[in-house]
């Protein structure tokens, strides 16, 4: 069908404009598109993807990759609604079939069990998250004996970074201690055993981690043959956020599509916030060296998203930084609402002014939904999460502690994926030593008889369980035998739930909200085609936490949105909230000192203030309080505002403490000038 008119594309800017019709007619070479905040990179993506679709491009033959599981499915949206402009109702069908659009590591979960059977992988394999794998790496430590010979043996979870900071950056074992841990390099020849040991483990157990989908994806496209077959899949791979990738990602993108045909990625090296997990900046800057100067490089220079005195003052923050690519950006957004500095005396009452601004907006007709609150760590969030709950204000929580970490999730989800892959022994240990009289060695001798048996549930039911736990185990054998031969979904979910809700009500105390979120997770379940899908979901990008306890949003409620920086990326707000604004916060006091990392801090706040459409508050408590690190324990600290808004910036924002000097601390009005003995009238009234 012809298409009528490319009305479509006519609100894209020129630049824009020649990015999403790169390449038409022809095959197209690879593609960068680098610019900074709010210049329209995601949605000259969007409208990237729907005009090659409109063009006839087969929806099914395009990858996808963003940064998150909403990222993705807020492109296809966007895609499907630009679409629809020309397509009209086809759009949506069409859209459909755009079914490779994920995280690098969900869209690596499914090749790999697509092709399992080619790479000597068991397609039943199960994975881990960062806490199970973290158990698995103690396991195998105790095994090796590490931990008990040397007290002072990195810790499991100090283990695990440093494992993935090796296989994400794709360096040795040395150079990355010397850089990151120089406090583990007397250890590098018994953490060498312990990694081989654990990768022994993961492969006996037919488990893969994190670090295992980009590894084991990025070995399989080592192999010419199946790199060959797979890159053929797609016609089109298009990447966004491209400054926070590894180079682990980088070399798929280049195995995948080595002459970078159909490659298309998109970034901001000032965003770059994730060198902490090997991110690496060259990945963008080098892209076009990479294909001997063939690839088209686009720049986009004008802002769409924030007021003019927004962008002056996050011009000024970056423009210090001191390796940039990307220009500054400007805009025809003006206004005269400069970004305010707001110094409180500590966190309680940055929390109140937070709340107080929040619902003055919200009478002035902004919707929760339309600001947030942003911090650089997950914790700093804590006294305005109390406020918010006391005002009852309802709120989505972006980053740190997800709905997956409740124990009580991760329960029922274990029992699933001991369902699916009964050589998991960090499930299996966990599901088990829930049933009462059963600990770590009746649980080892149950997987002991599993896998001498040809099929593991019939092992199971013949496996003699110790009499203390006689009256559970014959419920749990049931539900494990059914799980595995009359597997059905989302029914088993409900089975699951059903087994453990006497268990639940035996640990905890507040069963009734932990079953109501047993009961989300099941909605959830109800979304999924299949337990494997939705386990993999699940694991790789759980939903997040809310204020009523741990469910997922209700997603046609209004809520106020509180998200690390992090996060934050690549979203936007009419109002924009940054706490702790100061040195020790912003930068973090973890990473003063090396230079890198303070730059990395920079651009942090950079990413946090270019987050803002209308209005910026920039909150600077004068005490905050800090966790306890090494031996110096949990105490306050007084604070100075963050060292990347210098002296000459302050000119660009209006500068104002709270609450007001007239009055008091929290708001109230200066104490009555009265004195009575109310002690003595009290007596008085019994005498
Ligand atoms: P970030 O670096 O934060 O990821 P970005 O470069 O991806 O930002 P977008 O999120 O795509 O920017 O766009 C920012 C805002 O500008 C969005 O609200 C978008 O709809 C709007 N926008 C982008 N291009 C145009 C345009 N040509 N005309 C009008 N609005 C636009
Ligand atoms: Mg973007």
């Amino acid at each position: 069908t012809p298409v009528e008119g490319e009305g479509y594309l006519s609100s894209l800017n020129a630049e824009q404009r020649a990015a999403v019709e790169h390449g038409e007619g022809a095959v197209a070479g690879p593609l960068l598109v680098i610019a900074g905040a709010g210049s329209g990179k995601t949605n000259t993506l969007a409208h990237r993807v729907a005009h090659l679709i409109v063009k006839g491009a087969d929806p099914r033959r395009i990858l996808l990759m963003t940064f998150s599981r909403r990222a993705a499915s807020e492109m296809r949206s966007r895609v499907e609604r630009i679409a629809a402009r020309v397509l009209g109702d086809k759009a949506a069908a069409l859209t459909e079939g755009l079914t490779w659009a994920g995280t690098f590591h969900a869209v690596g979960a499914r090749l790999l069990r697509d092709y399992a059977l080619e790479i000597g992988l068991d397609p039943a394999f199960t994975i881990h998250d960062r806490e199970d794998s973290a158990d698995l790496m103690n396991l195998v430590r105790h095994e090796l004996g590490l931990s008990k010979t040397e007290s002072r043996f990195p810790a499991k979870g100090t283990c695990l970074a440093i494992y993935s900071r090796v296989v994400n950056a794709q360096d040795e074992l040395e150079p990355i201690l010397a850089k990151s841990f120089p406090w583990c390099m007397g250890w590098a020849e018994e953490l060498k055993q312990l990694f081989a040991a654990y990768v022994d483990a993961k492969q006996a157990q037919n488990v893969l981690d994190y670090d295992d989908l980009l590894l084991w994806w990025a070995q399989m496209c080592g192999e010419a043959a199946i790199a060959e077959h797979l890159g053929g899949r797609f016609d089109h791979i298009l990447v966004d956020e491209y400054q926070d990738t590894n180079r682990l990602q980088a070399s798929i993108l280049l195995a995948l599509k080595p002459d970078g045909a159909g490659l298309t990625v998109v970034g901001d090296d000032a965003q770059s916030i994730y060198s902490f997990r090997a991110a690496e900046v060259r990945n963008i800057l080098d892209f076009p060296g990479h294909f001997a100067e063939l690839a088209r490089v686009v720049t986009l220079d004008r802002n769409y998203r924030s007021t003019d005195v927004i962008l002056a003052a996050a011009n000024a923050v970056i423009g210090e930084a001191s390796e940039r690519f990307t220009k500054n950006l400007w805009t025809e957004r003006s206004s005269r609402d400069l970004p305010r500095l707001v110094t409180v005396r500590d966190e309680a009452e940055q929390a109140n002014y937070v709340a107080d601004q929040v619902l003055e907006a919200r009478e002035e007709g902004v919707a929760l939904k339309a600001q947030a609150v942003l911090f650089r760590a997950a914790h700093h969030s804590g006294p305005l999460e109390i406020e918010l709950t006391r005002r009852n204000m309802p709120f989505v929580k972006f980053g740190g502690l997800k709905f997956l970490d409740a124990a009580h999730v991760k329960d029922v989800l274990a029992v699933l994926r001991f369902a699916e892959n009964p050589k998991d022994r960090v499930a299996a240990f966990r599901v088990m030593q829930l049933i009462p009289g059963i600990g770590p060695s009746a649980a080892g001798h149950a997987l002991e008889a599993m896998e001498r048996a040809l099929d593991p549930a019939l092992g199971l039911q013949f496996f003699k369980a110790p009499a203390r736990a006689e009256a559970d185990w014959p419920g749990f054998v049931e539900l494990y035998s059914g799980l595995r031969t009359k597997s059905s979904w989302p029914a088993d979910l409900e089975r699951v739930r059903l087994w453990y809700e006497p268990h639940l009500e035996r640990i905890h105390e507040d069963a009734g909200t932990r079953r109501a979120d047993l009961l989300q997770l099941e909605q959830i379940a109800a979304g999924y085609s299949s337990r494997e899908r939705f386990l993999t979901d699940l694991t790789l990008d759980p939903p997040d936490a809310t204020s009523d306890e741990a469910g997922p949003p209700h997603l046609d409620e209004d809520y106020l949105i509180l998200s690390t920086i992090h996060s934050a990326k690549g979203q936007e707000w009419t109002k924009v909230f940054v706490l702790n604004a100061v040195d020790g916060c912003i930068p973090s006091d973890l990473a003063v000192g090396e230079r890198d990392e303070i730059e990395e801090e920079r651009r942090l706040l950079y990413v946090a203030m270019t987050r803002a459409k209308d209005s910026l508050h920039l909150i600077t408590p004068q005490r905050f309080f800090v966790h306890g690190q090494a031996a110096r324990g949990d105490r306050h600290v007084y604070a100075s505002r963050t060292r990347f808004i210098t002296e000459p910036m302050l000119e660009r924002f209006a500068q104002t403490a709270w609450p007001p000097p007239s009055q008091g601390a929290s708001g109230r009005s200066p104490q009555p000038n009265i004195r009575v003995d109310l002690k003595a009238k009290m007596r008085g009234m019994w005498r």
